[in-house]
């Protein structure tokens, strides 16, 4: 087709445009209960103009194709969905191998799995192999930004940033402060914490597209000593993240109260050092009262509401009625390696039947905000990623509505949006993420075995890469 030179597109200066063709979906604000006709965009055939890595313009391919500049490639994705990029708001890199572990609960499943797996992280070679695995995992299911526990070793850290970095992510991470009440090898003492992370927040903090978040891994791992010194970090650091464990599971809530007979609830104990505020995220928040829920909105703290993991530790089940009705906010997240899957439509789908078993009701078009402008917004993120507004980074991912002849089949009987992204969450897996685009660039999988060598060395050797992503 012909398009005008003379109604181009701005493309910056000496920048690259390009535009995306399917259709296309993001949200403007929270569909809430009722799927709020206002709070999305989508078109069956839309169009995605990206420039210099940036959402130029989102809209209906039949006004803006005509816009283009007559050199513009189009990408023509059929109709696949293209939406933004998901962000998991918890997730533990290190847990990678410890996925699809059983355990009786979680301070079982702690000792027996995790604290021996994370106890090799010391060894930065074998932190960079697995932060290579885990994020061509995130890239493979369509996850572009996420917020990471490392483990109590800098060198962990450093290593995920350095991973993270290479690839070009909005990534935010945090090596874990944890003091006491586990192995000797995965103890620091409160003034090795606050050295290691003042100085990991220096390196990394702001630097391309990285964040770091300030990392108790819960109350009762840390020290009253490092507490403060998280609450001193906090306070020194205020755009940085703070980001924990809450209100999990019934024994460790005893063990909290056991260990700060004092605090009113366990949030309390948080609180008490200062590390309620924007920017701060706690994951699970099951077990919480009227008084803590209000307490989290009023600070700016949110949710991670992390289905998988709590239904396959057995936690309990989150309350997404009375965490809307204190106005506090939430997003869905993984937590893996306790969550069984890297997916956010498999986490989606899962949250979906949690809200099915208390009476309430997750609508599909709520579900993909929270995985996207919602999760966003917990991170005080949404003014970069979540969302096709423009000047919106162009992370981004195409699924495939047929990627298995039963979603195929069942694509084609269900003609609303609301019925094919339900479809998508409970069929859907990373089968269905055909494309991840990172900065308008499509995300090349890297991925070796996983345990040893990395991207580089590949380069280093001339081999080519085991596997790349489809399409
Ligand atoms: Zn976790």
């Amino acid at each position: 087709m012909a398009r005008p030179a003379d109604k181009a597109v701005s493309t910056g200066a000496g920048g690259s445009v390009e535009a995306h063709r399917g259709s296309l979906l993001y949200f403007r604000s929270d569909p809430g209960s009722d799927d709020s006709v206002d709070s999305y965009e989508y078109w069956n055939d839309g169009l995605l103009i990206v420039a210099n890595g940036r959402v130029e313009k989102a809209g209906p391919a039949a006004q803006l194709v005509a816009t283009l500049g007559s050199d513009t490639p189009i990408v023509e994705h059929g109709d696949s969905l293209i939406l933004p990029g998901f962000i998991d708001t918890h997730i533990h890199y290190p847990q990678t191998d410890v996925i699809g572990s059983g355990g009786a609960n979680l301070l079982d499943w702690l000792e027996k799995y995790t604290f021996p797996a994370e106890q090799r992280f010391g060894d930065p070679q074998h932190a960079r192999a697995v932060a290579e695995f885990f994020l061509d995992e995130l890239l493979d299911n369509g996850t572009t930004t996420a917020q990471v526990l490392c483990t109590v070793h800098k060198a962990s850290a450093d290593e995920f940033f350095k991973a993270a970095d290479a690839r070009r992510l909005r990534m935010i991470a945090g090596k874990v402060l944890m003091d006491q009440h586990c192995p000797e090898p995965l103890r620091d003492s409160a003034a090795e914490g606050e050295r290691d992370s003042r100085e990991l927040i220096e390196t990394w903090h702001g630097r391309n597209r990285l964040h770091y978040a300030i990392t108790p891994r819960f109350a009762p791992t840390s020290s009253q000593a490092q507490l403060e010194s998280a609450g001193r970090l906090a306070k020194a650091f205020p755009d940085a993240f703070i980001h924990s464990h809450l209100a999990e599971n019934r024994h460790e809530i005893e063990w909290v109260k056991e260990l700060n007979p004092a605090a009113r609830s366990y949030l309390d104990v948080y609180d008490s050092y200062g590390l309620l505020r924007e920017r701060a995220v706690y994951a699970h928040c099951i077990y919480l009262d009227t008084v803590d829920r209000e307490r989290m909105a009023a600070s700016g703290a949110g949710a991670a509401f992390s289905p998988t993991s709590n239904l396959y530790l057995g936690s309990g089940l989150f309350d997404i009625a009375a965490t809307d009705a204190a106005g506090m906010r939430f997003a869905i997240a993984t937590d893996v390696g306790g969550g069984t899957s890297f997916s956010m439509l498999r986490t989606m789908g899962e949250a979906y039947k949690v809200a099915q078993l208390t009476d309430q009701r997750l609508s599909p078009l709520r579900a993909f905000y929270l995985t996207t402008l919602g999760a966003a917004r917990v991170l005080s993120l949404h003014d970069r990623i979540g969302s096709f507004a423009p000047g919106s980074e162009a992370d981004f991912i195409v699924l495939d509505p047929r990627a298995t002849p039963l979603l195929a089949r069942r694509f084609d009987q269900s003609p609303s949006l609301s019925e094919r992204l339900l479809l998508l969450m409970t069929l859907g897996d990373d089968r269905a993420v055909a494309k991840t685009y990172i900065l308008g660039k499509k995300a090349s999988i890297l991925r070796t075995s996983g345990t040893t060598g990395t991207p580089d060395d590949s380069a280093q050797q001339g081999v080519r890469p085991r596997r790349r992503l489809r399409g």
